[in-house]
C-alpha cells in the first residue's frame, strides 16, 4: 500500500453499529447511518447496514451518488437542505430529504411530479443550534403550506444540535420537538412518521433514560466511526474507538537541534511557531501533511513520539524516545478525531484500505 493510508476496519464499525442501534431501539429509536464524514464510502456504508441502521444518511449528492454506483442498497436521506438548484437530483437520487425552505419544497414538489415520484421530506425546526431549521415559530406555517403540494410528503419533522452553537440535547428541547409535533398532527389531522431528535451527540439523554419517548428516529455518524458521544467525546461503552488509523512513512531520521538555527519570521502557513529547547533530539520526518490531513486531529499510536509540526507535506516528530527501534521506510500509526477523519477521507493523497478480519479487503491493494 502506497503510503499514507488510512485503514478502514469494517467489522469494528459493524460491531460499533449494532451496539449503538441496540442502545437506541430499546428506546424505540430507528437509526439512520451517517457516512458523509467517510465522503460516502461504501463498504463503510454496507458496514454500517450489517450493523442494524435503518437508511444512509449522507450530506452530498456526490456522495449518496457514489455509494449506489458502488451498489450499497439502501434508503438514502439526504441530510444537508437542497440547493434550489440540485432539486431535480435530489427526487432523482435520494428517498427523503430535510428541509427548511419552502421554495425549495416547492421545487422539489415539481421535480416530483415530473418524476412520477413521491418524495419525502423532513421538516427541520432550529431549537437554537442557529444550523439549519425554521425557527419554532414557523414551524406550522411551513407545514400548512407544505402538505398542500403534489409529490411531496410530510415524513416527519427534527431539528439538529450540537453542530453549530454547541447545544446540547436536553430533556427540554427534545420535549419541545414532540410537543411541535403534537400541534402539527392535531391541526393537520396527520401522522408524522418521524420525529427526529438527534445526533451523536443525545446518545447520554438515552442511555440517562431522559429521551421523551416519541422521539423515533436519530442521525448518528461519529458513534458509529470514532466510537464516542460528541458533547464531551467520551469513549462509548462497547464501541471501538480505533476503526480508522492513519499510516505514514519515515522520510527522514536524523538527530538535529530542537530549536531553529538563525533568526526566525513566519513559517510556511504565516504562523511563528515556537520551540521549546530540548537540546538535540531525534527528528523523524513523516509524508503525511496539511494538504492530506488535519495534523491537529491526529495523535500517534505510541506516546513516545511528540508531533512538533507539520507543512503541507510533511510531518515532523519527536522520536527520541524510541530512536533507536526506528528506520526510514517505517510505517508510524496516528488516531483521528473527526475533522482528522473528515479531511484524510477527503484527501486524494491518502489512499484508504478497508479491512476485514483485520486484513485487506481488496486483494489488489496490499
Ligand atoms: C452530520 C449530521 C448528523 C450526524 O452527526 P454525528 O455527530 O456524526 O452523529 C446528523 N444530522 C445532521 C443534520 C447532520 O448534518
Amino acid at each position: 500500500m502506497m503510503t499514507p493510508y488510512i485503514t478502514i476496519d469494517l467489522q469494528k464499525i459493524e460491531h460499533n453499529a449494532r451496539t449503538i442501534v441496540g442502545l437506541c431501539k430499546e428506546h424505540g429509536i430507528e437509526v439512520s447511518g451517517v457516512t458523509k464524514v467517510t465522503c460516502g464510502h461504501s463498504e463503510v456504508a454496507n458496514a454500517m447496514l450489517r450493523g442494524g441502521v435503518s437508511s444512509i444518511a449522507d450530506s452530498r449528492l456526490q456522495n449518496i451518488q457514489r455509494l449506489k454506483d458502488a451498489g450499497s442498497d439502501a434508503n438514502y436521506l439526504l441530510l444537508r437542505i437542497p440547493a434550489l438548484s440540485e432539486v431535480h437530483k435530489v427526487v432523482e437520487l435520494v428517498d427523503v430529504s430535510l428541509n427548511s425552505e419552502l421554495i425549495v419544497i416547492e421545487g422539489l414538489s415539481k421535480s416530483a411530479q415530473r418524476l412520477n415520484k413521491i418524495h419525502e421530506v423532513v421538516l427541520m425546526v432550529d431549537l437554537g443550534d442557529l444550523r439549519e431549521g425554521a425557527w419554532q415559530d414557523d414551524l406550522v406555517s411551513l407545514v400548512l403550506e407544505t402538505i398542500i403540494l403534489p409529490g411531496v410528503r410530510i415524513k416527519g419533522i427534527g431539528t439538529n444540535l450540537a453542530c453549530f452553537g454547541g447545544v446540547v440535547p436536553s430533556e427540554q428541547n427534545m420535549n419541545r420537538l414532540v410537543e411541535l409535533a403534537n400541534e402539527i398532527e392535531q391541526t393537520f389531522m396527520l401522522k408524522l412518521e418521524w420525529i427526529s431528535g438527534i445526533n451523536s451527540s443525545g446518545l447520554d439523554l438515552i442511555a440517562a433514560g431522559h429521551m421523551p419517548k416519541q422521539i423515533n428516529h436519530a442521525r448518528i455518524g461519529e458513534a458509529i466511526l470514532l466510537g464516542c458521544e460528541t458533547t464531551q467525546r467520551r469513549p462509548w461503552p462497547g464501541t471501538s474507538q480505533d476503526a480508522f488509523v492513519l499510516h505514514a512513512e519515515i522520510l527522514e531520521l536524523k538527530k538535529k537541534p530542537s530549536v531553529p538555527v538563525g533568526q526566525c519570521s513566519e513559517d510556511a502557513f504565516g504562523q511563528r511557531p515556537e520551540f521549546e529547547d530540548r537540546g538535540m533530539i531525534v527528528r523523524a520526518l513523516l509524508n503525511v501533511g496539511r494538504e492530506d490531513v488535519d495534523v491537529e486531529g491526529i495523535k500517534p499510536l505510541d506516546a513516545r513520539y511528540n508531533i512538533l509540526g507539520a507543512s503541507s507535506g510533511y510531518l515532523a516528530l519527536d522520536v527520541t524516545q524510541a530512536a533507536k527501534s526506528l528506520r526510514v521506510g517505517d510505517e508510524l500509526v496516528f488516531s483521528l478525531n473527526y475533522s482528522a477523519l473528515l479531511t484524510a477521507m477527503s484527501s486524494e493523497y491518502v489512499n484508504k484500505l478497508p479491512l476485514i478480519a483485520g486484513h485487506s479487503a481488496r486483494v489488489d491493494e496490499v
